[in-house]
């Protein structure tokens, strides 16, 4: 017989920033890599240590030790340290499409700086996995992934039910995508540490194995067993070899072998067994009592999910898509400065960072973080709309106007009310005092002339002119010194009405020439407090809540947007209710209607309500937090002392758009609690849908058997959609991650904001900014549609476009080559969400890539010549596919079109 392998593969799961602030972290980590290269050279027989599947490690060490690189450098190439695949270690779900895909991508690039990667998909403490897992891995040339969480593993000797998708008897399983990909998935079903601090002295060696062996023999498919020897920030086990002399002493039935995982899942992929379980699609622990998904991380610290959001719009949306048209064909792209962009912000992607789980200091240098990459973004997206805009031919304009160009950055059409600030007038400082042209400026203004908006044509366009005002500003030209001036500015408001996917037009301001269009109708009604455009019509009722006619649908949908507040005696990762179950809403409190903006294209309205809520928890919270009492047996209430919170929501409508956007905030002055925004929707039916990665996916509305926890938060990245067979309802967001369907009314309960005054897990760390004291705000809208697929996914696309306004730039008169108008490409399929457009790693063409929203196979194409279109992987190396002109069902597909 042969013997068993056990295979002991020893690393250490770096968190970089978690429990402590990240240089902390970053300290233990120069002594761990230090103690590893003195390893390498004194214990030959140490096989290899993997660096946790993160690159960003040896940028970490040689940042402090750079002296050390071409060390480093030898032992990758010997195979003694294991790097790669990816950049960081993320979450999963609380990063967009593209940032999971970056992770991959510039992982692969550090990667192949150092040497080989491994093959492997490193997922071990991710707190649940995404559903397109599998189809990733095999778009990036990875054949395994390996996973901490997300399925029940029951064991050799329990059979896995039918009912239970999302359990394994083994801990090796075929992991399939919606799409029909399948890799093989390696769970740490007694974790990542189930091998760590392996005893050398014989008698505690004895005690230690028995149980180990027991507990890795219950899963494991194949005679090839798996030791992790290592666990979180754990140092180098440098007996390691020592003690597996010891264990093959012990053990002659059992061969010890310090190992790689590219030998164990060789060996593993080998001696597969037929009847290896399939698990499908996302894994979030649903066969469980509930209380350990982690998934309220998604609303831990919100304004962190918010700002990441907005710099993730940003670069992929923006930045990129810009960039890719003002360089096209030429070799300006700044590809290194967007790199530095992604990186910075990737730092704040790993699971412990972006989920809002650490302590303050980690998460107050995020924010700095994200202000870094921000700021990136915004530099190169105005210089390449500057670009973009010279190159327009605006000849046609009248001598004095002043034109401006609107880019449409996302991949599908868009409406909407576009602001842009227009200088008038300038007084240069070379040509008169500071004071001087202030003054001259001012006189200009006195005599501003009756002004009006044209497009190419020249017809008159409605507008609002919002403010004009004279204050200095300067220019920073290219080749020369700063110019500092006083400018006349006028902010406009313009209606710009289906602007087609990844294009731009160009309008005018100009002295009046024509009569302006005149409408009296207005699209808020003051004495019955009504907003109604073509699609909707929407009241607001004396409790604050809205009635709304669904014009398509002729549905009546009641009580929607009520603000929901309940008692938060959990942590950062849990939500736990006070034992109370006291919980407040927003009807119970009357609302004040004030009118914002009212015309026949636009109205805003601001709805407000003083509502009162319970302080903070009573006292017996920070009994339970200090005494490290399990969450699931706190029994703390809330405080009988209450404070008012003016709550306030300006909700808007325009003429083009079929939706209504709201944009809520209020100054938390309390502590302890979870505010949700509510949108029953009376529909019935099992089912609903939410945008994950890369994929539209459907969940159900009902908990497992097992689950125990009276919630059940999930994530969306976009929206989240409950229908039926007549229509539905999509509420999208920004930045808000969280969302629960409830039972009742099957109502979409968006979290706004969660205050909690500990981190939890495994110890007890006060977490005073986890509170989130102070000014909040929250953006979402609410759409309907009815029964026909088309209707649904333009609800869908219209969420993805409010995260990502139209992108403005004033320009002069002048030649170029371009035209007024112009779409840069047509991509013909509709349920295909473009995620990304940039220009291809390797400088030579452009890249587009998104995913099928929906299960069907579509036609696809892209308006240029065959030849110049080809179908690539996430690494943007050419795929053999042989159906580049279908969308696939839950498809992710990549073009790369050549120039
Ligand atoms: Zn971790």
């Amino acid at each position: 017989m042969n013997k068993k392998k056990v295979f002991v593969v020893s690393h250490s799961h770096w968190d970089r920033e978690w429990y402590m602030g990240y240089e902390h972290h970053h300290m233990r980590l120069v002594t761990l890599m230090d103690d590893l290269l003195e390893l390498f050279k004194t214990e030959p027989r140490f096989d290899s240590f993997h660096l946790d599947g993160q690159t960003i490690i040896l940028d970490d060490y040689l940042q402090v030790r750079p002296e050390r690189e071409a060390e480093v450098r030898h032992y990758i190439e010997e195979g003694k340290l294991k790097v790669g695949p990816f950049y960081i270690l993320q979450d999963d779900f609380l990063i967009s499409s593209e940032a999971n895909t970056r992770d991959i991508l510039i992982g692969a690039q550090e990667s192949k700086k150092w040497g080989n990667k491994v093959n492997l998909g490193y997922f071990p403490d991710t707190f649940g996995n995404m559903g397109q897992t599998a189809q990733m891995m095999k778009l990036s040339n990875l054949d395994f992934a390996a996973f901490g969480r997300g399925v029940k593993p029951t064991g050799l000797n329990n059979q896995v039910f039918e009912n239970e998708n999302y359990s394994s008897q083994y801990s090796e399983m075929w992991w399939k995508g919606p799409d029909g990909s399948k890799v093989l998935g390696v769970l740490f079903a007694n974790w990542y540490s189930n091998g760590n601090e392996i005893p050398v002295d014989k008698v505690t060696a004895k005690k230690y194995w028995d149980q180990k062996l027991q507990d890795v023999e219950k899963y494991a498919s194949t005679d090839n067993l798996l030791m992790m020897n290592g666990v979180d920030h754990q140092p180098v086990q440098k007996d390691v070899i020592e003690a597996l002399d010891v264990a093959s002493e012990l053990y002659p039935d059992y061969e010890f072998i310090h190992s790689n995982f590219d030998d164990y899942l060789k060996a593993v992929a080998q001696d597969i067994p037929e009847d290896l379980s399939a698990i499908d699609g996302e894994l979030t622990s649903q066969e469980t009592d509930g209380w350990y998904t982690l998934a309220n991380t998604a609303s831990s610290r919100i304004y962190l999910k918010q700002k990441n959001t907005q710099v993730q719009r940003q670069l992929e949306n923006i930045t990129e898509p810009l960039a890719a048209i003002a360089y096209k064909n030429t070799n300006d792209y700044p590809h290194d400065q967007l790199k530095y962009a992604w990186k910075t912000l990737m730092q704040n992607h790993p699971h412990d960072s972006i989920c809002g789980c650490s302590v303050d200091e980690v998460h107050r240098e995020m924010m700095t973080r994200f202000e870094k990459s921000r700021e990136v973004g915004e530099f190169l997206a105005n210089d390449a709309l500057n670009i973009i805009a010279d190159k327009i031919n605006t000849n046609v304009f009248a001598v004095g106007s002043k034109p401006f160009v609107v880019v449409n950055t996302q991949g599908y059409e868009k409406s909407q009310m576009v602001s842009i600030e227009i200088e008038w007038d300038r007084a240069p400082f070379s040509e008169g005092t500071p004071n001087d042209q202030y003054e001259l400026m001012q006189s200009k203004l006195a005599e501003l002339p009756e002004l009006e908006v044209v497009d190419k044509h020249g017809y008159g366009i409605p507008f609002e002119l919002v403010k004009s005002e004279v204050r200095f500003d300067y220019d920073l030209p290219k080749e020369q010194f700063r110019i500092p001036y006083m400018g006349l500015f006028i902010t406009i408001r313009v209606p710009v009405e289906s602007l087609p996917a990844l294009s731009w037009t160009t309008l005018a301001l100009q002295k009046k020439t024509q009569a302006v269009i005149k409408n009296d109708h207005k699209l808020f009604d003051v004495e019955s407090n009504t907003l109604e455009n073509n699609w909707l019509k929407a009241t607001v009722k004396s409790d604050g809540s809205l009635t709304i006619l669904d014009k398509k649908t002729n549905r009546i949908y009641d009580d929607q947007m009520i603000f929901e507040d309940t008692g938060d005696i959990g942590n950062e990762y849990i939500y736990r209710q006070s034992a109370d179950k006291k919980t407040i809403y927003s009807t119970d409190f009357q609302a004040e209607v004030e009118v914002l903006i009212n015309n026949e294209y636009e109205a805003k309205i601001k709805v407000s309500q003083d509502i009162c809520i319970p302080v903070s928890a009573d006292e017996r919270l920070e009994y339970e937090q200090k005494s490290v009492i399990d969450i699931t047996e706190r029994i703390a209430r809330r405080a009988k002392e209450c404070r008012t919170i003016r709550v306030s929501t300006v909700i808007g409508i325009t003429k083009m758009e079929d939706q209504l956007k709201f944009l809520t905030t209020f100054d938390n002055t309390c502590l302890d609690h979870r505010v949700r925004v509510l949108f029953p929707t009376q529909l019935d039916t099992n089912t609903h849908n939410a945008e994950s990665i890369y994929e539209v996916v459907e969940r159900s509305n009902q908990v497992s058997d097992s689950w125990k926890n009276p919630t059940n938060p999930q994530h969306q990245q976009a929206f989240a959609n409950v229908h039926d067979n007549h229509g539905g309802v999509t509420v999208g967001n920004l930045g808000l991650n969280e969302y629960e369907i409830l039972s009742q009314d099957n109502t979409i309960a968006v979290t706004l904001l969660r205050s909690v005054g500990e981190m939890g897990d495994w110890g007890y760390f006060e977490t005073k900014e986890a509170q989130c004291q102070g000014m909040q705000s929250f953006v979402y809208s609410l759409s309907f549609h009815d029964k026909s697929i088309a209707s649904r996914i333009n609800s869908y696309m219209q969420a993805r476009n409010n995260q990502v306004p139209l992108q403005t730039v004033q320009t002069d008169i002048h030649d170029g080559e371009w035209k007024l108008s112009h779409a840069v490409y047509k991509v013909s399929a509709e349920d295909f969400a473009i995620t990304c457009f940039k220009q291809s790693e390797d400088g030579v063409a452009d890249i587009i890539r998104g995913y099928n929203m929906t299960n069907e196979s579509e036609d696809i194409n892209v308006n240029v010549e065959k030849t110049k279109l080809q179908t690539v992987n996430l690494l943007e190396e050419p795929l053999n596919d042989i159906s580049k002109e279908v969308l696939k069902p839950a498809e992710i597909k990549t073009f790369k079109i050549d120039w």
